[in-house]
């Protein structure tokens, strides 16, 4: 019998106690009976987008600060690493990556991403799959870190036209999806996808045995008030698509009663817990 059916029946068998013998039922308790254990979240880059407006659409030539975060996830079948943020060599620039065009963003490298793993006693090679929302040079900069792990990216986002050189290396084991992927097994670590910033863009529902569901946005959405307002960037692939993975992303916060955590919001990064502490 697994965990879930015994809970269920040992709920059952309480409430029919409590019912013979004149007591209030007792609810039964949420219990923790999947694999996940702990999110720790790196920083993975911080920069300077000099116009918003590419964005938002409103407050034309005003800058503003971005975070860009990675999420270690510890689960009993192994680690996954969703996203991979700016490479690494971008924290020995002395004035870190200044972008050709002013109005995008300027990054820099606090923290290597070798070195918080390294901080949790975690190798690369222990790294079990890297997951990527997708493609953008600030998510992507340290997949080849992880030579031996199992990418997991949309096949629209990994596939180039001919002629055009690959995002990805061809030799990185990879599995290419097309859709939503339940990625344990266990319904604990779920890639969802949600196409329009690019192509083949995906997002990450994980849900933690404490903290709850919690969704990670990737690019869906940038920051809280675009998300509030549902605006499409300019800069997006696909409008259309953009605001139906929103509506999606909405159904699944409503759903499962889950928070809403915005990879490049900065101000709510500020707010969360980073490593080595971690949300279990
Ligand atoms: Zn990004």
């Amino acid at each position: 019998m697994n965990l879930r059916r015994y809970s269920m029946l040992l709920a059952g068998a309480i409430l029919a106690i409590a019912a013979t013998q004149g007591c209030a039922p007792i609810a039964p308790q949420p219990v923790a009976q999947t694999g996940v254990e702990r999110l720790y979240i790196l920083n993975c880059g911080e920069g300077i987008a000099g116009d918003i407006s590419r964005w938002s659409g409103t407050d034309a030539g005003k800058s503003m600060p971005f975070a860009d975060s990675c999420y270690l996830i510890k689960h009993r079948q192994g680690w996954l690493l969703w996203d991979t943020g700016l490479a690494d060599a971008v924290a020995a620039m002395p004035d870190g990556l200044r972008p050709a065009d002013p109005r995008a963003i300027h990054w820099f490298r606090p923290k290597t991403l070798a070195a918080q793993l390294d901080q949790l006693g975690v190798k690369p090679s222990e790294i079990r799959f890297v997951a990527v929302s997708h493609s953008h040079p600030d998510h992507i900069g340290n997949v080849e870190m992880f030579p031996q792990s199992m990418l997991l990216v949309q096949k629209a986002e990994y596939e180039v036209p001919a002629g055009t050189p690959p995002k990805f290396k061809p030799e990185h084991p990879v599995t290419k999806l097309e859709g939503d992927r339940d990625v344990f097994g266990d319904g604990s670590v779920t890639i969802v996808s949600t196409p329009g910033h690019t192509a083949g863009h995906q997002s990450l529902l994980v849900k933690l045995p404490r903290t709850g569901a919690v969704l990670l946005t990737g690019d869906a959405v940038h920051f809280r008030d675009n998300w509030d307002h549902r605006r499409v960037p300019s800069i997006n692939f696909n409008k259309e698509q953009t605001s139906a993975s929103l509506q999606r992303m909405a159904d699944i916060l409503a759903r499962e009663h889950a928070q809403l955590w915005i990879n490049h919001d900065k101000a709510q990064r500020d707010g969360q817990k980073l490593s080595p502490q971690y949300y279990d």
